[in-house]
């Protein structure tokens, strides 16, 4: 049996985490490559020094993210260098049109490492902030950086951005979590896919192994005789009794453990912190439950059950190995009961 951990790339938020390391490399090198600029071309040592401290600080970014892998805090740090930065080169410039321009970063930025709630506050705070500045500008401003209908014209470019990312974001992120549900549920009876199921064994032999979790059983409930169910009644209905099966040990389980289906006709259940005493007796209350509801269309429905739990220094692998040698040995004992590998 495979173990099918889930790769880099299919966990959450490497999305984010790509994006904050490309955002943390273009803030890097465009400071070195505008500080340059600002010495050779327009001797403004004042602004070529704050770029350099700027390449220096996006660094140190990187740094830290690539050890610590706190995204959420390097997150927000980055947003407020970038904040920092663009509203110091506004400062710097006296509010310069071009200088402006740079605010148009802050949504992509801020909505994408944020999300959507505070990145919409955020950037509402500071395109408010750059247009009061702007605004208190416009008498003083010799020779004008820019007329009313400038300034009023980034403002609506502000307001634009802001709904457009707003609703980008929203769409984003709701589709997001629409694939996440479907990459995790079995198509026909709702529960926890198989991958799903890996990613949770996984996780749970993690917490077992570093000593965060006392224990953890792994069942695996396989409908008994399946194959004579679909021939006396056909696939389709077939179908329906496994989503009957599903219906039944999701009512049966609720909170008590995590549920899915592992593959055909064989569930998976998982029960944290259960002794194995303790996930036998569960199993065979289980087993009667599901033995006396039947199946939708009046034929006895039953199943039979291996246990093993997960230990702290075998692979995960083995305990499915050994949860599905106690099945088989129900198989061959009779059926319609639980066995458990002891080890
Ligand atoms: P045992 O008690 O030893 O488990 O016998 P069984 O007949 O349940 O097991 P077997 O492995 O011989 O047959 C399983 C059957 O389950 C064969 C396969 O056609 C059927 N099956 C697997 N997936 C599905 C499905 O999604 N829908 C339907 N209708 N049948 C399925
Ligand atoms: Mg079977
Ligand atoms: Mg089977």
């Amino acid at each position: 049996m495979q173990l099918n951990v889930p790769t880099p790339s299919e966990q959450p938020f490497v999305h984010q985490s790509q994006l904050l390391r490309a955002v943390l490399k273009i803030i890097g090198v465009f400071s070195l490559l505008i500080g340059t600029i600002n010495i050779f071309a327009f001797e403004r040592f004042d602004i070529a020094a704050f770029n350099f401290v700027s390449a220096i600080v996006a660094l140190l970014l990187l740094i830290y993210f690539q050890r610590s892998k706190q995204l959420l805090r390097t997150s927000w740090l980055t947003c407020a260098a970038v904040t920092f930065n663009v509203l110091m080169f506004i400062h710097l410039a006296n509010g310069e049109s071009y200088s402006v321009l740079w605010v148009m970063i802050l949504p992509p930025i801020m909505f994408f490492l944020l999300g959507r709630a505070v990145g919409a506050w955020l950037t509402a705070a500071l395109f408010l902030y750059v247009i009061v500045f702007m605004a208190l500008q416009l008498p003083s401003a010799e020779p004008r950086a820019f007329s009313i209908s400038g300034l009023l014209n980034i403002t609506e470019v502000c307001i634009a951005l802001w709904f457009l990312f707003r609703f980008y974001e929203g769409s984003r992120e709701s589709a997001y979590r629409q694939l996440e549900r479907q990459s995790m549920t079995d198509k026909l009876t709702g529960l926890y896919n198989r991958i799903k199921l890996d990613a949770v064994v996984a996780e749970q032999h993690q917490l077992v192994s570093s000593g965060q979790l006392k224990r953890s059983i792994v069942v695996i409930a396989d409908i008994d005789d399946f194959k004579s169910i679909n021939d006396q009644l056909g696939h389709i209905q077939g179908d329906k009794v496994l989503q009957h099966a599903a219906t039944l040990l999701r009512n049966f389980t609720r909170d008590d453990g995590i549920i899915g289906r592992w593959g055909g006709e064989e569930f998976m259940l998982i029960l944290p912190n259960y002794t194995l005493t303790q996930a036998q007796h569960y199993s065979d209350l289980l087993r009667r439950y599901i033995a006396d509801h039947g199946t939708p269309f009046a034929q006895p429905l039953t199943m039979s059950f291996g246990l093993a739990e997960l230990g702290k220094e075998i692979p995960a692998e083995q305990t499915f190995i050994r949860a599905d040698r106690a099945l088989y040995r129900a198989k061959e004992a009779g059926r319609n009961c639980v066995k458990v590998a002891h080890s």
